[in-house]
């Protein structure tokens, strides 16, 4: 194993430069925007971040999911400078650029669309979501749409009635947008087998809304803010099968699992079916904010025209930046990295599982693990799981939680990790976990 040594702490943590700041950010930011980690970035370098004292971090968090390829990668910084210098923004909808069409064709490339296919762009991935939604209400002529518990699909307010965590998302923001049912995802761990599911979404049919009123069904592969749950490829022919029974349009959110984080370019690739609409985000351009649906023509096209778009649909500096994570996620070989990181870590994390009966599950697809605290009798641990986010923070470590009841610890490691640098962060977790348990 190489002897690499990323993690260094030069003071406490927080040090006294990221208490200064953190104490200007408490007086002038609005309170609700809550920071998970008390440090302050200066910089970031692949899978690795610098606070404002100099200390190093492994960066486990990746800026929740963005960096797949890695902070400031110099090929994706090149591409977005050199598209700044050319110009920043004419609104595609006004004055189109070229950038736009080379971006789309090599995302229809990678995705498993079998016809024709097209790709619009936007900003965040909660209105790559909404926008689905839109294509496949104009499409259908439907109004319904049927997301899942444990879902995650945005903040904004179509996305967050699908979102299915109620504190902190959703408490006191109500009401949210109508004509959205929720159905159980399986979760083998907490006793939802893949039939009871497919079962729960037949009977919604009778109980919840009619078929023929469903525009759209919104599924994540991986449930990621939901605790990294995968769907069995079962669970996923058996949406495709219903939706093919009643017209309806199968979105799936790629989101969070995009961009080789579990594996294969797109998680769905695991599951062998094809979807109708997936959504990107993300990891797409290295945290430049940009988003996308990618979908078969005849969905895509289905709005009237003007019926979607927005000032910023796909800037060209993101795009630009895009591209350049497309090359990198090529020539760097990142998706057979993301499984080799992912054997990796899940030798580890069994390995733990045997020592400490609290870690009740490890799951996951490819690099995108989590583990999952459970109190003696089974139930979510939440309060342990903080407690071991914050002595891996103690031991130069970002590590994130998930779950709808905050007690899974999950991975988005940026995939150009060294061996060195994952050896040595599973260290500091792993005594992490010695001092929290
Ligand atoms: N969909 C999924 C699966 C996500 O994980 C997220 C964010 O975590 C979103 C949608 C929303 O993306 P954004 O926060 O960019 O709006």
């Amino acid at each position: 194993m190489a002897a690499t040594r990323s993690i260094e702490l030069k003071t406490e943590v927080p040090g006294p430069r990221s208490r200064e700041v953190l104490a200007r950010l408490k007086a002038s930011v609005a309170a609700p925007l809550s920071i998970t980690f008390p440090v302050v970035a200066a910089e970031a370098r692949g899978a690795t971040l610098t606070d404002v004292d100099g200390n190093t971090f492994i960066d486990f968090a990746g800026g929740v999911g963005c960096l797949n390829v890695g902070h400031s990668h110099p090929h994706v910084v090149r591409a977005a400078q050199e598209q700044l210098d050319r110009f920043s923004h004419t609104d595609f909808t006004v004055v189109p650029y070229e950038i736009y069409a080379e971006l789309a064709e090599r995302l229809l490339a990678l995705a498993p669309f079998s016809g024709p296919a097209k790709a619009a762009f936007f900003n965040a991935g909660t209105e790559a979501v909404e926008n689905a939604v839109k294509f496949a209400r104009a499409y259908t002529g439907r109004p319904a749409v049927i997301g899942f518990e444990g879902a995650f699909h945005g903040r904004t307010y179509l996305s967050l009635a699908l979102t299915s965590k109620a504190n902190p998302y959703k408490a006191g923001l109500g009401p949210f947008a109508p004509e959205v049912y929720r159905v159980p995802y399986p979760n083998v761990f907490r006793g939802v087998s893949t039939a009871d599911a497919l079962d729960a979404l037949r009977r919604a049919f009778s109980t919840l809304v009619a078929a023929q009123d469903v525009a759209a069904i919104v599924f994540e592969p991986v449930q990621g803010e939901g605790g990294f749950i995968p769907a069995t490829p079962e669970f996923a022919n058996g949406l495709r099968q219903i939706c093919d029974e009643h017209g309806i349009v199968f979105v799936c959110d790629e989101v969070q699992s995009g961009f080789g984080r579990t594996g294969t370019f797109f998680a769905v690739e695991q599951l062998g079916v094809e979807p109708d609409l997936i959504t990107v985000a993300k990891s797409i351009a290295m945290g430049l904010p940009l988003s996308g649906v990618l979908g078969k023509s005849e969905i895509m096209d289905a709005p009237v025209l003007g019926g979607v778009g927005g000032t910023y649909v796909g800037n060209p500096v993101a795009q630009a930046a895009a591209v350049a994570v497309l090359d990198v996620i090529e020539e760097e070989g990142l998706l057979e990295r993301s499984n080799a990181i992912g054997e990796t870590m899940r030798a580890r994390m069994l390995a733990w599982q045997e020592r400490w009966p609290a870690i009740g599950d490890v799951r996951g697809l490819g690099a995108m693990l989590a583990i999952e605290l459970v109190a003696a009798d089974g139930t979510p641990d939440s309060e342990t799981a903080s407690k071991v986010v914050e002595e891996a923070l103690a031991r130069g470590v970002l590590l994130l939680k998930a779950g709808v009841s905050g007690n899974c610890i999950r991975v988005l490691v940026p995939l150009v990790v060294s061996d060195g640098e994952l050896e040595e962060a599973l260290t500091a977790w792993e005594n992490a976990l010695a001092a929290a348990l």
